[in-house]
C-alpha cells in the first residue's frame, strides 16, 4: 500500500479537476484493502480510472482509495464458453483487448469505454447496444466498514440502464474488488447502432469480433474528445425514459425528436438531441462548455472548477426543462 499526504487528484480525474486530498492510498490487493478497513477508515471515497466522477470541493478530508488491484484469470471453461475472473483495478480496455486476442466474445462493443473493471457494474457501464450486464456472472466486494467479504449475483446488483444497487442503498458501502464475466467463442455481432452499421458496411468485410472492436474505437476516437486533451467524464447526463403519452406530446411540438422504445409504453430520449437544440453544443462558458461533436460531453477547457462544471451542468439541466419540460438526471458522480 502506498499511502500519499495531500495529494492533488487533477491526475486521478478525467475532467483533470484539482482537489487537494489528506491521504491517498494506493491499494494493490485485498489485504491491503483489509488493512485500511480495520485501521478504521471513515466514509472512503474509491477512485479507479476517474472517468465517472466529478470533485466538487477543493480539499477532500475524507480517505482516498486509489484502486489497483490487478489480474485475469479464466476460471472455468467449455467447448464454447469460458468464465473470467477480473481484478477491480484493471483498466477496462486493456482487459476488453484481452478478450478479443483470446477471441472470447461479449464484450467487444464496450471496446475503448475508459475506466477500470471495478467501477463497470456501478453504473451498468453500456454503448452500441450492449450493457456490461448481458455477461455479467458475480463481484466480489468488501464491506467497507466491516471489512465483510460478500459475493454479489447478478440479482443482487439490481442492473439498470446506468444505474445498479451500487448508485441507490449500497452506495459508498463496499469495495469491488473481482468481477466475473462469462464469454462466448462463438461470435456473433451485435450491429444495432447507425455509426456502426455504417462503418462496417463501409468496410464491406465479414465482420469477426477484432473489426468489431476496431470500428468501435475508430468511431470514438473520432468523436469523443480525449480526456488527456480535453477534461471531460463522458456523458455527463443520463437519455431519460418517458412514458409513451410524453413522448406523443412532444412530438406534436418538435417532430424530430430523437426517441428509441424501451420496453412496453416507454421511450428513452437522446439527451444530446435536447441539448443541442437548446444551443449548448459546443458553447463555452469560462473555462466549461459542451463538447462541439456531442452536446452530452461536457468539457473542462483547462483550469475549471468543479463548482463551474456544476454550475454549467445545472444551466443545461434548467434550461432543457424550460424548453422540453423534461429532466435530464447527471451520471456522473459528484464528490
Ligand atoms: P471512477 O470514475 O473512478 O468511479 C466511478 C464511481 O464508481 C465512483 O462513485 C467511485 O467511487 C465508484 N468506484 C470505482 N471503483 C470502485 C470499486 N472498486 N468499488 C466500489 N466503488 C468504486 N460509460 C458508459 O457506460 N459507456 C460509455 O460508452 C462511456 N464512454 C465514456 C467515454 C469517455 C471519454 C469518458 C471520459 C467516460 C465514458 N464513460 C462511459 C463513463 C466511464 O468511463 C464509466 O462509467 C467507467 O466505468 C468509470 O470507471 P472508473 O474506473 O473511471 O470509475
Ligand atoms: P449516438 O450513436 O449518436 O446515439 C445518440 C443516442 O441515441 C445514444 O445516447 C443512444 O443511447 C441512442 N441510440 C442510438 N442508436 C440507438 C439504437 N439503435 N437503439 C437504442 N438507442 C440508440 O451516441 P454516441 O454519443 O455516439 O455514443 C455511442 C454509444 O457510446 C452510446 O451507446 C453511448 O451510450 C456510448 N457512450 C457513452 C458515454 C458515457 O459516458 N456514458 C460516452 C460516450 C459514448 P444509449 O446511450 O442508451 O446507447
Amino acid at each position: 500500500m502506498i499511502l500519499t499526504i495531500n495529494q492533488d487528484l487533477k491526475d486521478f480525474n478525467t475532467f483533470g479537476v484539482s482537489a487537494l486530498a489528506d491521504y491517498a492510498y494506493e491499494i494493490l490487493d485485498e489485504q491491503d484493502l483489509l488493512d485500511l478497513i480495520s485501521s478504521g477508515l471513515e466514509n472512503p471515497l474509491i477512485i479507479g480510472g476517474g472517468s465517472n466522477i466529478l470533485l466538487t470541493q477543493s480539499n477532500i478530508s475524507n480517505p482516498v482509495i486509489l484502486n489497483r488491484i490487478e489480474g485475469i484469470s479464466v476460471i472455468e471453461e467449455n467447448d464454447t464458453e469460458v468464465i473470467v475472473s477480473v481484478g477491480s483495478g484493471v483498466n477496462w480496455h486493456e482487459f476488453v483487448l484481452w478478450t478479443v486476442k483470446n477471441n472470447y466474445s461479449g464484450l467487444e462493443n464496450l471496446s475503448l469505454i475508459p475506466g477500470n473493471v471495478g467501477a463497470a457494474p456501478i453504473q451498468n457501464i453500456g454503448a452500441y447496444g450492449v450493457e456490461q450486464e448481458k455477461s455479467f456472472v458475480n463481484l466480489t466486494a468488501f464491506d467497507l466498514s466491516t471489512g465483510e467479504s460478500k459475493l454479489f449475483t447478478h440479482e443482487d446488483c439490481a442492473f439498470g440502464y446506468r444505474d445498479s444497487v451500487f448508485k441507490r442503498r449500497a452506495k459508498g458501502k463496499y469495495c469491488i474488488t473481482r468481477v466475473s464475466y462469462k464469454l462466448s467463442k462463438i461470435f456473433k455481432p451485435i450491429l444495432q447502432y447507425k455509426d456502426v452499421v455504417n462503418r462496417v458496411a463501409e468496410l464491406g468485410e465479414t465482420p469477426t469480433m477484432e473489426l468489431v472492436s476496431d470500428v468501435i474505437i475508430d468511431i470514438r476516437r473520432n468523436k469523443l474528445p480525449y480526456p488527456e486533451e480535453i477534461g471531460n467524464a463522458g456523458s455527463f447526463f443520463k437519455n431519460p425514459i418517458v412514458a409513451s403519452y410524453k413522448l406523443n406530446e412532444l412530438q406534436k411540438r418538435f417532430p424530430d425528436i430523437v426517441a428509441y422504445p424501451v420496453g412496453e409504453n416507454h421511450y428513452k430520449l437522446a439527451a444530446a438531441w435536447l441539448i443541442d437544440q437548446c444551443g449548448f453544443k459546443g458553447s463555452r462558458y469560462g473555462n466549461v462548455g459542451s463538447y462541439k461533436n456531442q452536446a452530452l460531453v461536457i468539457v473542462n477547457y483547462g483550469g475549471a472548477t468543479g463548482e463551474e462544471i456544476v454550475n454549467y451542468s445545472e444551466k443545461v439541466q434548467a434550461t432543457v426543462l424550460e424548453k422540453f419540460n423534461v429532466e435530464i438526471e447527471p451520471e456522473v458522480n459528484f464528490y
